[in-house]
């Protein structure tokens, strides 16, 4: 099989969080007035995403991708250079219009996940957030270009790391929306 990157945070071993991280700066990919975003809490439900929406670095096949209660971000630096990617996605995805990177995704429609930002961990200037747990819409990874014969070495490879693959999200956030579904229903 071809040597496949997962990406960078995750191919040469995941680095655990610290623990006590407690926020930090979130920074675009610019030199010259680059975009920055103050998140005021570690982030949760860190994980490996194989979507093709998700914001990833050169060469990647997956996103890492976590959440931050809405309320804990900020926007510091550069704000103006923001524009959300698809203002018809769930998550609008605010990008920095001259480098492409995201800073934070948010959900304005009623969904389970409302309330919580979804932002890429490997932005922070400090070390120490919370490590990626799971993998999530690994499958996904075949419409971003992945040739289906490699899947199973690629499930492998995050099972090497630690992150137990899965095709959809994991069983706690598929529980959590599965329970707002219900009571929609109700
Ligand atoms: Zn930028
Ligand atoms: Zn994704």
């Amino acid at each position: 099989m071809a040597n496949i990157l997962l990406h960078p945070s995750i191919d040469a071993g995941i680095k655990p969080g610290s623990g006590t991280f407690a926020g930090g700066t979130l920074v675009c990919h610019c030199t010259d007035k680059p975009v920055k975003v103050a998140i005021a809490s570690d982030v949760l439900h860190n994980h490996a995403c194989g979507c093709t929406k998700c914001w990833k670095p050169d060469g990647a096949t997956f996103s890492v991708v976590a959440v931050v209660p809405r309320d804990t971000v900020s926007v510091r630096e550069n704000g103006d250079k923001l524009a959300i990617v698809d203002d018809g996605a769930t998550i609008q995805r605010h990008a920095c219009t001259a480098c492409g990177v995201h800073l934070y995704g948010r959900i304005e429609k009623d969904h389970a996940f409302k309330g919580l930002d979804f932002i890429h961990a490997e932005l922070f200037e400090e070390a120490g957030s919370a490590a990626p747990v799971f993998a999530a819409f690994v499958s996904s990874a075949i419409e971003g270009g992945v040739d289906p014969a490699e899947m199973d070495g690629i499930r492998a490879r995050l099972k090497d790391v630690g992150l137990e693959p899965y095709d959809c999200l994991s069983p706690p956030l598929m529980d959590a929306l599965a329970t707002y579904a219900a009571k929609q229903a109700a």
